[in-house]
């Protein structure tokens, strides 16, 4: 096997017994014990557990069972996601101590078809941030330079995959927990549609935008994944019904005669110019390709990180009401009740997940509520709106990912409203429940930059299909760091 390899390649070199299971867990073991001390992007080792996951999947192949195109292959899990028998600490020591008792649907669905947890990785606590300096575990540098940070939240999981910890990455997005990440760290992150994956057993933040997803080395391997994760489940009442399509079979469709729509209001004059370069010259490849390239506006654009920044910690502060240190997780000793709520809490969250907590319970409070949540709400709307609109006209939606390359550690941590503007283009597609890919299209001062690629809801295909045919003639996601 080569040093990078794809999920594909891993897949066929599986099947052909190039590789056993085995082998290739000690390879990423390997890998994490000589690389991940300079990264910092797990918080919990599971190798040992997951050599024995492969010696039962490499007996049964030598049974002659014939077993999915996953099996053996070694991923890593956000550790917002729930797993069975691995510690699941959503990166917040309140859950320092938890075991979950039961596997996420996503993980679940993978496990069951052979797939191997090799570990759980860091993230901002609870998917509050945009660094992974949230993090109660510490931060995630990224692959490309220590100095820098690796993105949030699901950065622990972006940066595996660039430098090669994993083969995949199942991460969360709710405000571009993936995309942001996978644009800092250059590999493909897949924000899915919302109800396209089940987030049963993902910690929930903000439910009406959370979504589950893949991070890989291409949109190819993205598809593979997904193909496993996504459809209904009982267990998730906001799963869509909706058929699941051949993802792989979609992506190769030719791509000519389709439209781009590139949005007006992601490309001002305040957007970095080697982002717009990077990007302009993606976009243009597509053209080459035989894409139509068309200007379209998203108008309620400049209002989505004022309606995130609303809605989400509203939703935060009603969910993350159940961390109490009572029912599960770790409980600081009180004098009485209150008291013992108050020391858990102020022990087991970090300062971010503390301020979502109060604007939220603010932002909910009598005499508040119309003013900002409903107010939000309408504002929500509007933005959906606006994507509703131009997927009339066009099949895909091209802007950079992030206004900006991954940035110095502490750059933004004493103000949380520049931490929170970095969600700029990002926020808009969660907000709407829309799908969105992000590939990587060039470099920018020598860190990656990324291509964002938003399709209508439940049309994953559709992003997969651009990213797919972009990464046949360029070799962006190719280019690995060097540790
Ligand atoms: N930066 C976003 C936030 O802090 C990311 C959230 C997410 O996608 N989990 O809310």
């Amino acid at each position: 096997m080569k040093e990078f390899s794809t999920l594909a390649e891993w897949s066929d070199a599986l099947k052909s017994g190039v590789v056993s299971a085995v082998e290739a867990v000690n390879f990423f073991s390997q890998r994490i014990h000589a690389i991940d001390p300079k990264l910092n992007s797990f918080i919990t080792d599971s190798t040992v557990e997951a050599q024995e996951e492969a010696k039962k999947i490499d007996a049964r192949r030598a049974a002659g069972e014939v077993l999915s195109d996953i099996a053996g292959i070694p991923f890593g899990i956000k550790d917002a996601l729930d797993s069975a028998g691995i510690r699941s600490t959503g990166a917040a020591k309140i859950l320092d101590t938890f075991v979950p008792t039961f596997d996420s649907t996503a993980i679940n669905r993978l496990r069951s078809a052979g797939a191997i947890v090799i570990g759980k990785q860091n993230c901002d606590s609870f998917g509050h941030g945009a660094s992974n300096e949230n993090s109660m575990y510490g931060a995630v540098s990224n692959p490309w330079d220590v100095s820098r940070v690796s993105g949030g939240s699901s950065g622990g999981s972006a940066a595996a995959v660039a430098a090669n910890l994993n083969v995949f990455s199942i991460g969360e997005d709710t405000g571009g927990s993936i995309r942001a990440p996978a644009s800092f760290c250059g590999v493909t992150g897949l924000k899915t549609s919302y109800g396209r994956v089940s987030r049963f057993g993902a910690m929930p933040m903000a439910s009406s935008l959370d979504t589950v997803g893949p991070f890989a080395h291409s949109a190819e391997d993205v598809a593979i994944i997904l193909q496993h994760i996504a459809g209904h489940d009982p267990l998730d009442a906001t799963t869509a019904e909706a058929p699941v399509p051949n993802y792989r079979s979609e992506i190769s469709k030719p791509i000519s005669g389709m439209k781009i729509g590139v949005p007006r209001e992601y490309f001002t004059d305040e957007l970095d110019t080697t982002i717009r370069a990077r990007v302009e010259e993606a976009i243009a490849e597509f053209k080459k390709m035989g894409a139509e390239i068309v200007e379209i506006s998203l108008p309620h654009t400049k209002y989505a990180i004022a309606t995130y920044y609303i809605l989400v910690p509203c939703e935060d502060s009603s969910n993350l009401a159940r961390l109490d240190g009572i029912r599960y997780g770790t409980r600081a000793a009180g004098q009485d009740l209150v008291h013992t709520y108050s020391a858990s809490r102020t022990a087991g969250f970090p300062d971010e997940v503390k301020r979502r907590i109060m604007i939220g319970t603010f932002a909910l409070s009598h005499g508040n509520f119309d003013a900002f949540y409903v107010q939000a709400q309408k504002v929500r709307t509007l933005i959906k709106h606006d994507f509703d609109e131009a997927f009339t006209k066009v099949d895909v939606i091209m802007t950079p990912t992030t206004p900006e390359i991954a940035f110095k550690f502490g750059d933004k941590t004493t103000d949380p409203v520049k931490m929170y503007l970095s969600d700029a283009f990002v926020s808009p597609a969660s907000l709407a429940g829309v799908a969105a890919l992000s590939v990587p299209c060039g470099f920018a001062q020598g860190m990656p930059v990324g291509l964002q690629i938003i399709g209508p809801r439940l049309a994953e295909e559709l992003p997969l299909r651009f990213g797919h045919h972009f990464q046949k003639i360029t070799n962006w996601h190719t280019q690995h760091p060097a540790l």
